[in-house]
């Protein structure tokens, strides 16, 4: 995480810098719903480690700035921020949850994930992670390879300086096109080459869902279904949370109100916490949106006692193999 990126595209960090100023002095990033309330929760951001452009003490600064009482750092396939995040909570007094979000498969759509308060050092969750930041960089190569067919003059180091250490991701493609002059938008370089369907786009390796499962319970966390619609028909959020996920994201920038609302009936129905967030990813990635959609602070307090319910499921599980191997 050097501070390579600015010296290499000098307009795109000078931007980044002024929304950055803009961000922080003003109120009028807040929902108008939301102007005036304090507190309350921002449970899905992401900052440089993935494909976001603030580091994660800065994004918890700003949370603290919005009066918001707890965050959750959730970069893609990485929990390498999560120290500074946690740190950073502690210092500003706000209430940080370890995050990650995965993305994964569920009867062929591709869903993304969220894990919550797990342990960030977890061994099993930190090698299959490293295992998906290597397949991201080849297929980052694989992606730079095809723009040169296409005739398109991108090198991979260019990419790898736009990502500045964090996972690789197209967003970090699409900003090196930018800043070579390949395209003339962020937007134009998805829109041209990188998104589906597009000559450039290349898939990636996902979870499936119980993979997902093991690693985040086995790092004694709660797993969330992501923005649901987005991804999946009602029918489908509605069999993938009987299959057994832990919460459901309800509130995101995605979602209409009517999605949010029945979501939040299924997240009743099924007992399970009714989680969300901004999504933000900083300054240069769309509205700086931090803080703009929040869920109430008692959110937390409900994952908090779901890992306690998986804690106690762990451990009796644990028991449970110890006795039948004849240990006291
Ligand atoms: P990846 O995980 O490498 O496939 O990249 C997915 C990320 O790219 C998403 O989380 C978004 O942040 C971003 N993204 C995907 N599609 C678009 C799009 N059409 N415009 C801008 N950003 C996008
Ligand atoms: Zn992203
Ligand atoms: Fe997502
Ligand atoms: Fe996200």
């Amino acid at each position: 995480m050097g501070g390579g990126r600015r010296a290499v595209e000098p307009d795109l960090g000078r931007r980044a810098r002024v929304d950055e100023r803009k961000a922080a002095c003003s109120v009028s990033i807040v929902h108008p719903r939301l102007r005036g309330m304090l507190g309350g929760a921002d449970l899905h951001l992401h900052s440089r480690h993935s494909d976001g452009t603030l580091p994660p003490a800065r994004l918890m600064e700003l949370c603290a700035g919005q009066g918001l009482e707890a965050a959750s750092l959730t970069d893609h396939d990485t929990v390498s921020g999560v120290a500074e995040a946690l740190e950073a909570g502690r210092r500003l007094g706000i209430r940080v949850l370890s995050g990650v979000e995965l993305s994964a498969e569920f009867r062929g759509h591709e869903v993304h994930l969220l894990g919550y308060g797990f342990d960030p050092g977890d061994p099993a969750l930190l090698s299959a992670l490293e295992d998906h930041r290597r397949e991201r960089e080849q297929r980052a190569e694989r992606i730079v390879a095809r723009l040169n067919q296409l005739g398109v003059p991108l090198r991979l180091e260019q990419v790898f300086e736009a990502a500045d250490g964090g996972v690789l991701g197209r967003p970090h493609l699409a900003d090196a096109l930018l800043r070579s002059g390949l395209v003339s938008s962020f937007q134009g370089a998805f829109e041209r080459y990188l998104n589906p369907g597009c000559p450039a786009f290349v898939s990636r390796i996902r979870f499936s869902l119980d993979q997902a499962r093991q690693l985040i319970e086995g790092a004694g966390g709660l797993l969330v279904l992501a923005h649901p619609h987005l991804n999946l028909s009602s029918a489908n959020i509605r069999l993938l949370a009987e299959e057994g996920i832990g919460g459901l994201e309800t509130v995101h920038p995605g979602l209409k109100p009517s999605q949010s609302r029945e979501l939040e009936e299924l997240a009743d129905r099924l007992g399970i916490p009714a989680t969300g967030g901004s999504d933000c990813h900083g300054p240069g990635r769309g509205p700086m949106c931090l803080g703009s959609l929040r869920v109430p602070p008692e959110t937390v307090d409900r994952i908090e006692a779901a890992l306690r319910g998986i804690e106690r499921r762990r451990a009796r599980a644990m028991a449970g193999a110890a006795c039948s191997r004849g240990e006291r």
